[in-house]
């Protein structure tokens, strides 16, 4: 791959093995502003590569650094994510520069096609990471890399698990609010995937937040926060998917 090195300060000691692969948009006007941004001691911000919309990319923080693009975050229980993962951003003006039209700024095939190469790249030196966007991570704070990133694009080029669920059942399990023994199984089921889900038997805020993370990435079509049979199925695929799902039953 060709790689342009811009060395950022912002990054410091890794203090857990690298295990996750966080996928980010730039929400900025520029791929140069993002660039300057994350060079920018002040900032304290940065990601170990950006990739432009032309697909070119650029390294900032060696992998074997910790770089700065996670915050406040948790992931499978754990909240250092920048200790544990590489980031990537990849410019896209995101919700915050939408067209003129209003609609999100698409993803170009030339730029989601890096990503994947150099995904792949960065799993050749590091197995089996789990791919996962900013919103996963920190749902309450954080919509990127958004619902217009094609995850299933990537999921066919074979990163990260798409669960195939067929049909698409509208009809409501749980509204915000709710409070049901089939709540707790969810909440189960978001956390044994990874998810900082809390089993509270309610759909409480910090639950919608993180369904609507969920639906963000795997059913774009409808981010809602709102509990259909669908949602339910999804995240039922997601967490049988994952090794030993015992936490996904009644309770
Ligand atoms: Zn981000």
């Amino acid at each position: 791959m060709n790689i342009t090195q811009v060395p950022s300060p912002n990054f410091d000691d890794r203090t857990l093995p690298i295990s996750l692969l966080i996928l980010h948009y730039t929400g900025m006007q520029s791929g140069k502003a993002a660039l300057e941004r994350m060079c920018d001691s002040e900032a304290k911000v940065s990601a170990h590569y950006m990739v432009e919309e032309d697909g070119h990319v650029f390294q900032l923080v060696d992998e074997d650094k910790r770089a700065w693009h996670a915050g406040v975050s948790e992931w499978q229980g754990e909240s250092n994510i920048n200790s544990n993962s590489i980031g990537i951003e990849i410019v896209n003006g995101g919700h915050d520069w939408p067209r003129v039209d209003g609609s999100l700024p698409p993803f170009p095939d030339v730029q989601i096609n890096a990503v994947i190469a150099l995904s792949k790249d960065i799993m050749k030196r590091h197995s089996n990471l789990t791919v996962l966007g900013h919103s996963d991570i920190a749902p309450t704070r954080k919509i990127d890399p958004g619902e217009h990133f094609p995850w299933a694009g990537l999921a066919a080029a074979g990163l990260g698990y798409w669960p195939n669920v067929s049909g698409k059942d509208r009809r409501i399990l749980f509204e915000p609010g709710t409070r049901d023994r089939g709540v707790a199984i969810l909440q189960s089921g978001l956390a044994h995937i990874g998810y900082g889900a809390r089993v509270t038997g309610v759909l409480d805020e910090a639950s919608v937040k993180i369904i609507e993370a969920f639906q963000r990435r795997y059913r774009p079509d409808q981010i809602d926060g709102v509990v259909d049979i669908h949602t339910m199925e999804i995240v039922k695929a997601l967490s049988e998917s994952i090794p030993n799902p015992a936490e996904f039953r009644p309770i």
